[in-house]
């Protein structure tokens, strides 16, 4: 472990529509790419990385309900969509020489490993980024309750939830100009204020586990990096 590192084991959430780059749908291959450099950048600092994948890019539960199908039905159509997303940023990974296993909370054996929390810490403790797919594995949750579950699971230091803006703002910093960036807020605020961080629950998870979160944005290229050595811009949350 380098002495800039502060951290030693995390979580990075990336959601399904951060793979998407320009496009409105699936995945754009190079944004999948730039995102992988950062993360091997990250491991290379000797970061123990796992990941939770979402799934919006491809199919979100809450659509295929509002168009007729049954939700439950849906939502596990959206946790087969981060599966996906979790084989291309492991094809991604596997590129740049990261060893990286996939373990889904949806077994299916012939594409990734079922999800086994202490095989998982296993290919950490090895350096290996393992890729959580399949969020939860039950309908009505999100993959960013899945990332603080398994972030609490896996004894993560941090949880890094990586977005389209620079950290948490007053207003949407795209529309209104004078929107104002939180250095610091508390788990509280972010859900007294109904701030759009993460969902309730998986702030409450983070709350109840002493689990902080730290929000970034995960275009920027090295900002991965340079969060970890607690440079740069982003909004904690303790
Ligand atoms: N999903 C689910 N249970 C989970 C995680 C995800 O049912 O534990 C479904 C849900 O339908 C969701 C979809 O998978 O809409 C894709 O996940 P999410 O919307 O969280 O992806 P993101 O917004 O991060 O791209």
């Amino acid at each position: 472990q380098t002495d800039h590192t502060r951290y030693r084991r995390v979580l990075l959430k990336v959601s399904g529509e951060a793979l998407m780059g320009r496009r409105d749908y699936g995945l754009d291959t190079d944004t999948v790419a730039a995102i992988a450099q950062d993360i091997a950048d990250v491991v290379a600092m000797r970061v123990e990385v796992c990941l939770v994948i979402g799934g919006g890019n491809i199919f979100r539960g809450i659509s295929g309900a509002a168009g007729g199908m049954d939700r439950a039905q849906a939502d596990y159509m959206g946790m087969l969509a981060t599966v996906m997303n979790a084989l291309a940023m492991q094809s991604a990974l596997e590129k740049r020489g990261v060893a990286t296993r996939v373990q889904s909370a949806i077994p299916m054996s012939a594409v990734c490993e079922p999800y086994i929390r202490r095989r998982a810490e296993r290919h950490m403790e090895k350096g290996r980024v393992v890729i959580f797919a399949a969020g939860t594995g039950n309908p009505f949750f999100t993959t960013d309750t899945a990332a603080a579950l398994r972030a609490v699971e896996m004894k993560c230091d941090v949880l890094l939830k990586g977005t389209q803006v620079d950290g948490v703002y007053s207003a949407d910093p795209r529309k209104v100009a004078d929107a104002e960036r939180y250095a610091e807020l508390t788990y509280h605020e972010v859900l007294a204020r109904d701030l759009s961080v993460m969902d309730a629950a998986a702030i409450s998870i983070a709350r109840e586990n002493d689990l902080p979160i730290i929000v970034f944005n995960i275009h920027a290229p090295g900002a991965f990096a340079s969060v970890m050595r607690g440079e740069g811009k982003f909004t904690r949350i303790v």
